[in-house]
């Protein structure tokens, strides 16, 4: 099979990184649609790295190297929660 080390890296740390953001912002949308365009946005903010694996959606530390590093792939979610935040493409109560 061939996966997206960016997805799976994405949605890993995607949870935390939404944790995080609620401690200083608690009024984010957290409906299927506003979740889906902040993993789309992180994804597309981030180069894709495909690999050929027979492990799975399992992501190593080196693959996070690749990635820029955790670090840099956590700013890179908090960014699009940012922008879905202050930009959601639907209205909100
Ligand atoms: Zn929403």
């Amino acid at each position: 099979m061939v996966v997206n080390c960016t997805e799976i890296a994405v949605r890993e740390l995607f949870p935390e990184a939404l944790k995080s953001y609620q401690q200083r912002v608690n009024n984010i949308c957290t409906c299927q649609r506003c979740l889906d365009d902040i993993v789309a946005l992180a994804l597309n903010y981030l180069p894709p790295h495909y690999v050929g694996s027979e492990r799975g959606s399992i992501i190593t530390s080196v693959d996070y190297q690749r990635l820029g590093g955790r670090t840099e792939v956590f700013a890179r979610i908090c960014q699009a929660i940012k922008v879905v935040y202050e930009n959601p493409r639907h209205h909100i109560e």
